[in-house]
C-alpha cells in the first residue's frame, strides 16, 4: 500500500477507537494494540510530512506551548442562565413563555456539568479554534490543550455537517480523575486541588499542552450555535451532534410540560450522587428552536432557558473550636471543629474555613451555629452563620499570629491568600514533609523509606533535613521501631542508589515551592548543572556603586537573575521568584552543598548533555527528503536541542533541511519564501 493510503487509513481507524473509548465509553481494541497502531502512524507521519493533518490522532499527545492566550471576541455571544429553585419558579417561567408560545411546551431537560464552559468551532467537518466563555463577549484561545482532549473529536463525520458552526458544551474533570490527581498531589506533598471544576478550568489555561494532555479530562456538549442547521429542535441538534461524533450525555431528555420536567428533577437530585461527575442542577431548554427565536434574550441571559439549582445538602450545628493546620509547605489551614452532625449519611466533625479572608467574610466566631455544607469540595465548608442564635458577648475571631507546631510568627506574601510557618527547616510537619517529597517516587523514588519511617527517624533525631538521610548508619537505625536487619539494609542501599537520579529529579526533589517536576526537567535542560542555576549574575563589574542588599545579593542582581529565569517557557514570575528566594537562602546553599557531598548528581551527565540543549530554541524546521540518518532521528535531534519540527513550509519556518530528492514544489516554496535551506552536514555543524 502506498504510504498515503496506509496513513489515512490508521487515521480513520485511531479515530474509530479514540470515539469509542472516549465518547462511547466502550473501548474497542486492547491499550497495547492501539497504541502499537498510534505509533505506527506517528513513524509515517514522521517520514512523510508532506501529509501532515492537524486533525490527526497523533496530535492528542500535545506539546505546543502557549506562552499568552490570545483573546477571541465570540461570535455569539455565551449568555448565562437565569436560575430557579422551586416548582413555583418554573410555573412563573412557563406563565411566561405562554405569552409568546402556543399550545403545550416541550422541553429538553439536561444536567448542569459542573466545569468550564467552552465554545468548539468546526469548518469543513474540521476542529479548528476553542474558545472560553471568558466574559461572555470575548474568551481565550485555548485551542491547543483542547485540542489534546480524547473526547473532542478532530475530524466529524456525516454528510449533514454544516459547513461552519459553534458547539457549546463544558469541560469537565470526572471525579475518578480528579481523585487520582489528587493521589499523585498529596505523594508529592503539594497542596490539594480544592474541586474539579476549578481543576478543569486551570488545565484549560497551562501553558503547556502536553500536560494538558495526561489530564484525565473529558468534553460534554450541549448546544449547537449556528445559521442554517440541518435540525429543527434542542433535542434533534443533540442527536445531530452526537452522531457527528461529539460525546453528548446520555442523560438529556425531551420531556412533556413542566410535570415531565419535574419528574427529571426528582429523579437526577437522586441519582446524581452516582455520576461520574458533578452537576449542580438541571438545564431546561424549550425545545422548538423556532420558539427559541422568538423568545430570545435578556440581557443576561436565553428566555427559552433555565437552570434549575439542586439544593446542596445542608446542616446547622455550632462551632466549638478554630484549630490551625500546618501543611507540609508550611501553608496554614483554619480549621473549623464542630460539633459533630450527619451531612449526606456522614459524620462531619471539621470544616474547612480556607483562610483568614473567609473567616472575616463570613464573620464565623467560636460558639456560633453556624451552616455547614458537602457540596463539589472534598471537604466540607462552612457557608452561613446564623446571627439570631449567635451568643451574647461573643468575639470576633482573631486569626493565629503563630505557628501552631514551631511557635514561629506567621507570614502572608501581599496578594497570596493563605499565611504561611516560614520556619521551613525547623517547623516539624514542614521538615518532614520535604523529606517525604525528597524521598517520593517522582523525585529520588528511595525505596525502602515509607511516610512512618519519615516520622519516626525525625521524632528521633537522628535526621532534621534531607541531606541528613545520606549520613545514616546501620547502627543508628536499628533500634528504632519495628525496624528488621533486612528492612534497615533495604534503607540504606535505597539511599545509595538515590546517588545515580539524574539532575532534573534532584532539582524537583529540593521542594523548591512552585517547582513541580516539568519545571525543573526545563531548568536543568536549560542550565544544565546546579552550579549555573545558582549563579546570580555578577553586577560588581556593571555597576560597582550598587549597595543595596536583598539577601546578601544586589537588587540589580536579582532582578537580573529573575529575567533570566522568567524568559523560559513555562516559568512565570511567581516561579522565578521561588526560585531565586531559594538560591538567596544561605541554609539552602548549603543543603544543596551537602548533598553534593554526598555525591548526588548536580548536573546533566556527558550523555544527557550530549542528547539535549536548547542551541535550537524559538526555530522552526522543516525537514524533506532523504538523509544519512533516519529522519526519525533527525527529527528527536531538533527537538531535544529545543527545536521545533512542522511538516509545511511557511513564513514562520526558520530552517528547511533539505535530503536528497526534495520535491521541486517544497524547493520552489522555501525559495519564495526566502526560507534558510541547510543540508545534513550544516545541520550537524549548527550543533555544534
Ligand atoms: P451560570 O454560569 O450559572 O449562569 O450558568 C451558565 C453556564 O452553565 C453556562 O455557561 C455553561 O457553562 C453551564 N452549563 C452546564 N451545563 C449546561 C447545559 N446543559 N446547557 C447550558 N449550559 C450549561
Ligand atoms: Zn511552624
Amino acid at each position: 500500500m502506498d504510504p498515503k493510503n496506509q496513513i489515512e487509513q490508521l487515521r480513520v481507524e485511531l479515530r474509530a477507537h479514540n470515539y469509542s473509548y472516549y465518547v462511547q465509553d466502550n473501548p474497542s481494541v486492547s491499550d497495547f494494540e492501539f497504541d502499537k497502531k498510534l505509533e505506527q502512524l506517528k513513524r509515517l507521519e514522521a517520514a512523510h510530512p508532506e501529509f501532515y493533518d492537524p486533525t490527526s490522532p497523533t496530535i492528542r499527545v500535545g506539546g505546543a506551548v502557549t506562552k499568552t492566550f490570545d483573546t477571541v471576541k465570540h461570535i455569539n455571544r455565551m449568555y448565562s442562565l437565569d436560575n430557579s429553585y422551586s416548582r413555583e419558579d418554573l410555573q412563573d417561567w412557563e406563565k411566561r413563555l405562554r405569552r409568546t408560545v402556543d399550545g403545550a411546551i416541550e422541553y429538553v431537560c439536561e444536567l448542569k456539568y459542573d466545569g468550564a464552559s467552552i465554545s468548539l468551532h468546526y469548518e469543513k467537518g474540521k476542529f479548528v479554534q476553542a474558545v472560553t466563555r471568558g466574559d461572555g463577549t470575548q474568551g481565550d484561545d485555548v485551542t491547543a490543550n483542547v485540542r489534546t482532549i480524547k473526547s473532542v473529536p478532530l475530524q466529524l463525520t456525516g454528510d449533514d455537517v454544516p459547513d461552519k458552526f459553534e458547539i457549546r458544551g463544558e469541560i469537565v474533570l470526572p471525579w475518578d480523575g480528579f481523585h487520582k490527581m489528587n493521589q499523585e498531589r498529596e505523594e508529592q506533598g503539594l497542596e490539594l486541588y480544592r474541586n474539579p471544576r476549578n481543576t478543569a478550568s486551570g488545565s484549560l489555561k497551562l501553558q503547556d499542552s502536553a500536560v494538558v494532555a495526561t489530564r484525565p479530562l473529558e468534553c460534554l456538549l450541549y448546544q449547537i450555535v449556528g445559521d442554517n442547521l440541518p435540525f429543527n429542535t434542542q433535542h434533534d441538534g443533540l442527536l445531530a451532534a452526537r452522531r457527528w461524533g461529539f460525546k453528548v450525555p446520555e442523560q438529556s431528555v425531551l420531556v412533556q410540560g413542566i410535570d415531565g420536567v419535574l419528574e427529571f428533577i426528582n429523579y437526577w437530585d437522586i441519582k446524581r450522587k452516582e455520576l461520574p461527575y458533578e452537576t449542580d442542577g438541571v438545564v431546561i431548554k424549550v425545545n422548538a428552536l423556532q420558539n427559541q427565536e422568538e423568545l430570545g434574550f435578556t440581557a443576561k441571559a436565553p428566555r427559552w432557558a433555565m437552570a434549575y439549582k439542586f439544593t446542596a445538602e445542608q446542616v446547622s450545628t455550632t462551632l466549638e473550636e478554630i484549630t490551625y493546620q500546618v501543611g507540609r509547605t508550611g501553608a496554614i489551614t483554619p480549621v473549623a471543629n464542630l460539633n459533630p452532625v450527619e451531612i449526606s449519611g456522614t459524620t462531619v466533625k471539621r470544616a474547612s474555613l480556607h483562610n483568614a479572608d473567609q473567616i472575616e467574610k463570613l464573620d464565623v466566631r467560636v460558639g456560633d451555629t453556624v451552616f455547614v455544607e458537602k457540596g463539589g469540595e472534598i471537604i466540607p465548608k462552612i457557608v452561613a452563620v446564623d446571627l439570631t442564635k449567635r451568643p451574647e458577648h461573643s468575639q470576633p475571631t482573631l486569626y493565629a499570629t503563630h505557628c501552631p507546631e514551631c511557635g514561629t510568627q506567621l507570614v502572608r506574601q501581599s496578594g497570596e491568600a493563605q499565611h504561611y510557618c516560614p520556619n521551613d527547616l525547623g517547623c516539624p510537619p514542614q521538615v518532614k514533609g520535604r523529606i517525604q517529597h525528597f524521598i517520593s517516587r517522582k523525585a529520588m523514588d528511595i525505596d525502602g523509606i515509607g511516610s512512618e519511617t519519615v516520622d519516626q527517624l525525625v521524632e528521633a533525631g537522628l535526621i532534621n533535613d534531607y541531606a541528613d538521610l545520606y549520613q545514616l548508619q546501620y547502627e543508628q537505625i536499628i533500634p528504632l521501631d519495628r525496624m528488621a536487619e533486612k528492612s534497615a539494609q533495604n534503607m540504606l542501599a535505597g539511599i545509595e542508589a538515590s546517588k545515580q537520579i539524574p539532575f532534573e529529579r534532584v532539582l524537583f526533589a529540593l521542594g523548591i515551592r512552585y517547582v513541580g517536576e516539568t519545571v525543573a526537567k526545563k531548568i536543568a535542560r536549560h542550565y544544565k548543572s546546579m552550579e549555573a542555576l545558582m549563579e546570580m549574575p555578577d553586577i560588581t563589574q556593571q555597576n560597582p556603586a550598587a549597595v543595596d542588599l536583598f539577601h546578601n545579593y544586589d537588587n540589580l542582581a536579582v532582578e537580573q537573575k529573575m529575567q533570566e529565569l522568567s524568559a523560559l517557557p513555562e516559568i512565570g514570575e511567581r516561579i522565578a521568584a521561588s526560585i531565586i528566594q531559594f538560591i538567596t537562602d544561605d541554609r539552602q546553599r548549603q543543603m544543596v552543598h551537602r548533598l553534593k557531598q554526598a555525591g548526588l548528581q548536580f548536573a546533566l551527565t556527558e550523555e544527557e548533555m550530549n542528547s539535549r540543549s536548547d542551541t535550537l530554541a524559538g526555530k522552526a524546521f522543516v525537514i524533506s527528503g532523504v538523509f544519512e540518518m533516519s529522519r526519525n532521528d533527525l527529527k528527536k535531534l531538533i527537538e531535544d536541542n529545543g527545536g521545533k519540527v512542522s511538516s509545511s513550509l511557511s513564513s514562520k519556518t526558520d530552517y528547511l533541511v533539505r535530503g536528497e530528492n526534495m520535491g521541486p514544489s517544497k524547493l520552489e516554496k522555501a525559495e519564495k519564501l526566502g526560507i534558510t535551506m541547510i543540508n545534513e552536514l550544516e545541520f550537524l555543524q549548527m550543533l555544534g
